[in-house]
């Protein structure tokens, strides 16, 4: 259960986040996360491990959000960059060559800290 140790991480960064730039002061309304779709993330587990990793701290009474992120190729041949749908075969949709660079997918980090009163466009 890998979603464990995200969420302590998670949480951990977001607390970090709270303490430097809004001093303790306002409600923590959201935590985003932005998950690459190979990371196999459950979102609903994650959500559940944060509110249970939450309860009396900073953060208590905040939602998580994971965004998943596609899985996204380059393509070395033709050089076009492309999400793909069912990534089960790394191929080139457009000329098919197999010779592509991941560049999307893998990614897993927190992406911001909503504070209430802060605009959304808050990030880290
Ligand atoms: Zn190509």
């Amino acid at each position: 259960m890998h979603e464990w140790t995200i969420g302590e991480s998670l949480v951990r960064q977001a607390m970090e986040v709270v303490q430097t730039r809004a001093r303790g002061q306002g409600r923590v309304v959201r935590t985003t996360v932005v998950a690459g779709r190979l990371r196999q993330i459950v979102p609903e587990l994650l959500q559940d491990i944060y509110r249970l990793l939450v309860r009396g701290t900073s953060l208590d009474g905040s939602i998580l959000d994971v965004r998943v992120a596609p899985v996204t190729i380059r393509c070395c041949r033709c050089a076009c960059q492309e999400a793909l749908g069912s990534p089960t075969v790394f191929r080139c949709p457009h000329c098919r060559s197999g010779d592509v660079e991941l560049v999307g997918g893998r990614e897993l980090f927190l992406e911001s800290v909503e504070v209430e009163a802060d605009p959304p466009t808050d990030s880290v």
